[in-house]
């Protein structure tokens, strides 16, 4: 593979050489926990121990850091577990955080409960207001600005150049959670952003068959000194993806350009749908123009992605019903797949948040649309208005 290979080239050659014993164009799943050693402390290839690295592993985190454009990538076990690594790696007791006031309900678990409890303080700002972002930087304090754009569940979208811009003249580490978009849609790194961090789980697995996450660093020695001690962190509190897992996600990889042209393309289909209801009180998706970030998406990202919420006219009971009539869209947790899923949020992904400033309104209902056949999808989402 060219070093100037595209992005759907790369998705699918990077990290990914054919097996050179056998030929095998699928590199081997490397199901093993050790290596043996050639004389004591004589490692073939650097490996030791599958902890601390497994060929399989890394064959997904060259594909990963190819793919945001990175110096390097890191495969963990869930999204949260490569949040979590992150966060220990560089903030202590007294540092400070700035999270979106909508930030995806595991992230603020995990800032407000975990570390909360370990002295890291947080606010949370409206991340689409840079003013509001700068006003809330508490100097010497604040380590860390997290940007996740689109949001979840309000797809509301950020200006990641202008964060990234006021983070660094403050000295903060800038970090994208880029599930939502992919980076076949956006690429955050060349925006500016020091880290992106995914849940593999969702669009790069894109199954639903796997769980996983991922960090990946831009380049540069100070980015250098943190993925090495992230990996420390990783290789020392020990949650790293499997063998197993690493393939499942690597194989989702490779047809990702060519899912999230779909998605995207389904997902405007049905939120121009929706949007024509009475019953709909406001569809949040960035593709439609209605939507105040749409001119800030069409800039930063390639295409509008496959998530989109509503909120219901008639409320929570409205919202419920909804999320119970689709038969299409199987009600479940999660996001990304190939398959169609609905949300209930204030009860499902974000009832950890229930209470909290980032709660989210009972009327609104979250789409993660498919790559289904759209007049499918578009039949099953006229069956559910009609019923509601
Ligand atoms: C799911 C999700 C996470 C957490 O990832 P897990 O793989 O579930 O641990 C983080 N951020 C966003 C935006 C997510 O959707």
């Amino acid at each position: 593979m060219h070093d100037d290979a595209r992005f759907d080239t790369r998705a699918i050659h990077a990290g990914q050489a054919f097996d050179p014993t056998t030929g095998a164009v699928i590199p081997p799943i490397y199901q093993t926990s050790t290596y043996v050693q050639d004389g004591i402390g004589g490692l073939r290839g650097g490996y030791e121990y599958s902890r601390g690295g497994n060929p399989t592993r890394t064959a997904l985190e060259t594909q990963l850091a190819a793919l945001e454009g990175g110096a390097h990538g890191l495969s963990f076990a869930s999204g949260l577990a490569a949040e979590d690594a992150l966060l220990r790696t560089v903030v202590k007791p007294g540092d400070h955080v700035l999270i979106g006031n909508d930030v995806y309900g595991g992230t603020h678990r995990l800032i407000r409960r975990i570390f909360g409890d370990w002295g890291v303080r947080h606010s949370t700002v409206d991340t689409s207001d840079v003013d509001a972002m700068r006003a809330a930087i508490e100097p010497g304090a604040t380590k860390v600005l997290w940007i996740e754009t689109p949001s979840n569940p309000l797809m509301k979208v950020s200006d990641v150049t202008a964060l990234a811009e006021l983070g660094h003249e403050a000295g903060l580490l800038v970090v994208v959670d880029n599930t939502f978009a992919s980076p076949a849609l956006q690429q955050p790194l060349a925006l500016g952003a020091d880290v992106v961090v995914h849940s593999t789980t969702k669009y790069l697995g894109g199954h639903s068959d796997v769980v996983g996450g991922a960090l990946v660093f831009g380049a540069g020695e100070r980015l250098d000194e943190v993925h090495e001690r992230v990996r420390f962190t990783q290789f020392a509190a020990g949650a790293v993806s499997g063998p197993f897992d690493a393939f499942l996600t690597s194989r989702g990889i490779k047809t990702l350009g060519v899912r999230m042209q779909r998605h995207s393309q389904n997902a405007l289909a049905i939120a121009r749908r929706l949007d024509e209801h009475a019953g709909v009180e406001r569809v949040y998706y960035p593709g439609l123009e209605s939507h105040p970030g749409h001119e800030l998406a069409g800039r930063q990202m390639s295409g509008f992605g496959g998530m989109l919420s509503i909120s219901l006219a008639d409320g929570g009971a409205a919202a419920r019903r909804f999320a119970e009539s689709t038969e299409l869209f199987q009600l479940a947790e999660s996001l990304g797949g190939v398959e169609s899923l609905v949300n209930y949020p204030s009860e499902m992904t974000h009832a950890s948040v229930k209470g909290t400033e980032a709660e989210v309104p009972e009327s609104v209902v979250r789409l993660s649309v498919g790559i289904e056949d759209v007049d499918d999808l578009l039949a099953d989402i006229d069956q559910t208005l009609a019923r509601l």
